[in-house]
């Protein structure tokens, strides 16, 4: 263990990684400032529950300054630009933080603009990936079509939680079913596959035949929607009409200026050791979360986990995140979870009511697992392990 106390952590970004790497390292006495630019932390998951269930935001939403430690100084502003070889960070108001660590966790950046009607659609009908009120316009779309046709589309594979857009399309689905209302959902999905694996896409088919109101397209490479003609229209010419839409937006690395800037790559995501979690080419700064390029999902799992990987390392230990991903893909009462590491393809699944009870257990422990990390820490300890790829191996889960 180094000797840690006094030493200065800055961490840029009041998320889920933000806030747990925050939180351990003041436990160890460092001199700790989180730099985020909202007061509030938004548990992004319930999103599906705000767009397809009516649930209010509240329920989901803190004030970050309640999730971490006393001993950390709270900063509520836009960090713009970290100078990684004199170690200090600018904020928008021109705020100089010097470091001794870095940790960024600054998330991922939504684009609705890299696809024409992508943002007018957002508009007009919402998503459910940006904010709790973009998710509550969903809902009022959802619950004012009485008959037609819903449409879930996804341009890009490279997104926050892989199976959200099938939450959504189950969540919907399910809806319209108990409302008994004529509508019928339709998942565009880029990959040849419904799901990007292909053995878990088996599954996802067949849960999704059951219900009888959903459709989907696969290889459907999104070209364009036309807001007028109510239309999604492929690269192939292929035309889906729709009566209501809900996009899923490319998702790019954050708007933070780095020096060097060969540190970012062409989506702006942050290129890290993807073991080591350190930038590339920097031993004391480091990136965790949606806001790097390592090779694995978008999780908070992988924020999670890359928050412990860094606070081991920072306290001297040749700790490694192996890339683990852990997210649940649910109906209103059943789930599975996609489980994966950079060695290991996603494990086969079986739908259960088990794993959907499982899923509302880790909505109840959300909040205090960032606040108190090291308390939660044997649970999902001994959870990963019972769950590693290699544990469920063939056989799945
Ligand atoms: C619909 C949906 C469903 C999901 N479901 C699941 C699930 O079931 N399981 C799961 O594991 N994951 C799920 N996720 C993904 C999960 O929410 C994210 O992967 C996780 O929040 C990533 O954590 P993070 O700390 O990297 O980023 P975030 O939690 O996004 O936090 C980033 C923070 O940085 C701040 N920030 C950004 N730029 C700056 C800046 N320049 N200066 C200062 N602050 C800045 C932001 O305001 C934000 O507070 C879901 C996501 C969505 C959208």
């Amino acid at each position: 263990m180094r000797a840690l106390k006094g030493k200065r952590a800055v961490i840029v970004g009041g998320g889920s990684g933000g806030i747990i790497a925050a939180n351990l390292l003041a436990e160890d006495g460092m001199d700790v400032t989180l730099v985020t630019d909202n007061q509030y932390h938004f548990f992004q998951p319930a999103n599906l529950f705000i767009a397809f269930r009516g649930d209010p935001a509240e329920k989901y939403t803190r004030n970050v300054s309640e999730l971490l430690n006393p001993k950390v100084r709270l900063r509520v502003e836009r960090a713009k630009r970290v100078d990684l070889g004199n170690r200090t960070i600018f904020t928008e108001s021109g705020i100089k933080i010097d470091y001794d660590y870095l940790v960024v966790a600054a998330g991922a950046r939504l684009d609705y603009d890299s696809l024409p009607g992508l943002r007018e659609t957002r508009e007009m009908y919402g998503d459910y990936y940006s904010t709790p009120q973009s998710a509550a316009k969903v809902w009022e779309t959802v619950k004012g079509l009485q008959v037609g046709k819903f449409v879930i589309a996804v341009p890009d594979l490279i997104i926050k939680c892989p199976p959200a857009p099938h939450k959504g399309t189950f969540l919907a689905a399910s809806y319209f079913k108990r409302e008994g209302r004529s509508v019928e959902v339709e998942l565009l999905y880029p990959s040849p596959h419904i799901y990007t694996e292909a053995e878990l896409a088996k599954t996802v088919e067949e849960k999704m035949r059951t219900f009888g109101n959903i459709t989907f397209r696969t290889s459907f490479m999104i070209d364009s929607i036309d807001v007028e003609k109510k239309t999604v229209i492929s690269m192939s010419g292929e035309e889906v009409k729709y009566d209501a839409i809900v996009s899923i937006p490319f998702h790019k690395g954050p708007d933070i200026e780095f020096e060097p800037s060969n540190v970012k790559d062409d989506d702006s995501f942050i290129k890290v050791d993807k073991n080591k979690l350190n930038i590339i080419g920097y031993d004391d700064s480091y990136a965790i979360g949606d806001c790097t390029n390592a090779p694995t999902s978008k999780t908070g799992v992988a924020a999670h986990l890359g928050a412990f990987t860094v606070w081991k390392r920072i306290n001297g230990e040749n700790a490694k995140y192996s890339g683990r991903t852990n997210c649940p893909m649910i109906t209103e009462d059943e789930a599975i979870f996609v489980i994966s590491d950079y060695e290991h393809k996603p494990v086969r699944q079986r739908f259960s009511k088990l794993k959907r009870l499982m899923e509302d257990i880790f909505v109840a422990m959300y909040f205090p697992s960032l606040r108190y990390p090291k308390r939660f820490e044997p649970i999902f300890d001994a959870y990963f392990k019972a769950t590693e790829p290699e544990v469920l191996g063939e056989r799945g889960w």
